[in-house]
């Protein structure tokens, strides 16, 4: 689809791109000639921007576990690449059943939770982003914004023009973005051959450092080649990063060089697969449920993941009862981990006993204390078992922090309103729209928490600094067009 924009309608696309997202002051302009190399802080400068996009308008999976675990796979990759070093990273996961990962500039990292299902091992998974790190940390992408602005600013407009359409009609908008983000990474994405076998080169060795199996991305390829024969068209990841012969073959020869994998799989990420795999209708869910509840009751499911897995279902079901007895014998056998504890605290939760999740919670909150879903969860228990106001001091002491999730921003809202500081609810929601790319409507709140700030001189001074940022950005986009 790129190819056929016209360069009349591309700059018509692009004069009123910079003007409508929340493009920071700092936004390097591509076009000029004076800019030939584009910096690190300038790569930055232009993810910063997309991913308000992307997180205004794809559908983002904010499950605090699984957001967890694919920062903790993503960095344990990011640590074992040698060029990684002072980069910033952010993974996130898309809800989308189609095979795919991709890196925006600026570190950001997206992958499919298609992609997640298809995988059969931690390591299958691990080489997708250990390949798209490298994309990152051999600057591919910002050579190409250098050298083939031509390709990537058709990219660029196409996705942020599906903002523009997205912003006064939300449903041509969120279609209209689904394919130019398509279209956008596919010509972001599209490396040279040379790319293509260094970001393998790096991507397989960081892997290997990181104790997964490095025969995993030959494997990984040949599964996506097979996979493809049945279809009319190839999954996402094959056609903006396609596979040969030759490739699986380098693929192979290099796993053979490397040292046995430590640790080629993990419970967690088939935990994690589980929980991103949503029951088609509720005909399934059932279903599945009925299956594994028998083999359960027959003492015949042993296997561990199964039996996560009917606890999520029983959830659902609200068959709260056998959802905690599950959960808490699979907590028993492992307390250490992390995705049993919260599930746990969720079953309680559910089950509207949010006050039987605390202690363990905030036992173990003492361990890992900037645990992102330890917090959320002991928030959510919190404010469940009425007790708003710890829940707002809790929040309060990580939402700021750097890159923070910016749900953290809703429930502390939530917390705040709970608990009687209604000129908080305002600031916070404010801060959840800016972080999400809603400038008019972050500056709605900001001005509403302003006024109902009358008696606090800190927050007044707050919140104006705050509208003056956003001022300042509304104010540099129009004299800039
Ligand atoms: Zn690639």
């Amino acid at each position: 689809m790129i190819s056929k924009l016209t360069s009349f309608s591309l700059t018509a696309i692009l004069t009123s791109v910079l003007s409508v997202t929340a493009a920071e002051q700092k936004l390097p302009e591509l076009g000029s000639s004076t800019s030939r190399t584009l910096s690190v802080a300038q790569e930055q400068a232009i993810g910063d921007e997309y991913i308000l996009g992307v997180r205004r308008y794809l559908p983002l999976v904010h499950d605090p576990l699984a957001v967890d675990y694919i920062n903790h796979l993503g960095f344990k990759l990011v640590e074992q690449n040698p060029d990684a070093q002072d980069r910033r990273f952010y993974f996130f996961i898309i809800q989308e059943p189609t095979l795919n990962a991709f890196a925006l500039p600026g570190g950001y990292i997206g992958t499919h939770s298609g992609l997640i299902a298809a995988a059969e091992s931690e390591s299958e998974l691990a080489a997708v982003m250990g390949h798209e790190i490298a994309h990152v940390t051999q600057r591919h992408l910002a050579r190409r914004l250098e050298r083939q602005q031509q390709l990537s600013f058709p990219a660029l407009a196409s996705f942020i023009g599906g903002i523009i359409v997205a912003s006064q009609n939300p449903e041509a908008g969120i279609g209209m973005m689904a394919t130019a983000n398509a279209g956008m990474q596919q010509a972001m994405i599209n490396h040279t051959r040379e790319n293509e076998k260094e970001a393998d080169r790096i991507g397989i060795l960081a892997m290997s450092r990181a104790g997964f199996d490095p025969i995993a991305v030959a494997g990984f390829f040949e599964k996506m080649q097979q996979a493809t024969r049945y279809l009319r068209r190839p999954p996402e990841f094959l056609m903006t990063h396609p596979v040969n012969q030759t490739r699986i073959s380098d693929a192979r020869a290099r796993a053979r060089q490397m040292p046995e994998a430590r640790n080629p799989d993990s419970l967690e990420f088939h935990l994690i697969k589980t929980r991103l795999t949503n029951a088609t209708n509720e005909q399934h869910l059932r279903a599945e449920y009925k299956s594994l509840k028998a083999r359960f009751d027959d003492n015949q499911l042993n296997n561990e993941v199964e039996q996560y897995r009917l606890a999520l279902l029983s959830s659902e079901l609200e068959a709260h009862a056998d959802a905690i007895a599950i959960l808490r014998q699979l907590y028993l056998q492992r307390q250490r981990n992390l995705i049993y504890l919260v599930s746990l605290a969720e079953a309680y939760i559910a089950a509207q006993q949010p006050e039987l999740a605390l202690p363990f919670l905030k036992s173990e909150l003492k361990t890992t204390p900037t645990s992102y879903p330890l917090i959320m969860t002991y928030a959510r228990a919190l404010i469940d078992s009425k007790q708003a106001e710890a829940a707002r001091e809790l929040l309060l002491e990580h939402a700021y922090a750097q890159n923070q999730e910016p749900q953290m921003f809703q429930l502390l809202s939530e917390a705040q309103s709970q608990s009687g500081y209604l000129h908080e609810v305002h600031e916070s929601q404010g801060q959840y729209l800016f972080a999400t790319g809603d400038l008019q409507g972050a500056l709605a709140q900001f001005e509403l928490a302003l006024t109902r700030a009358k008696n606090d001189g800190y927050a007044r001074t707050r919140m104006q600094a705050k509208i003056e940022q956003i001022n300042q950005i509304l104010r540099a986009r129009r004299t800039r067009h």
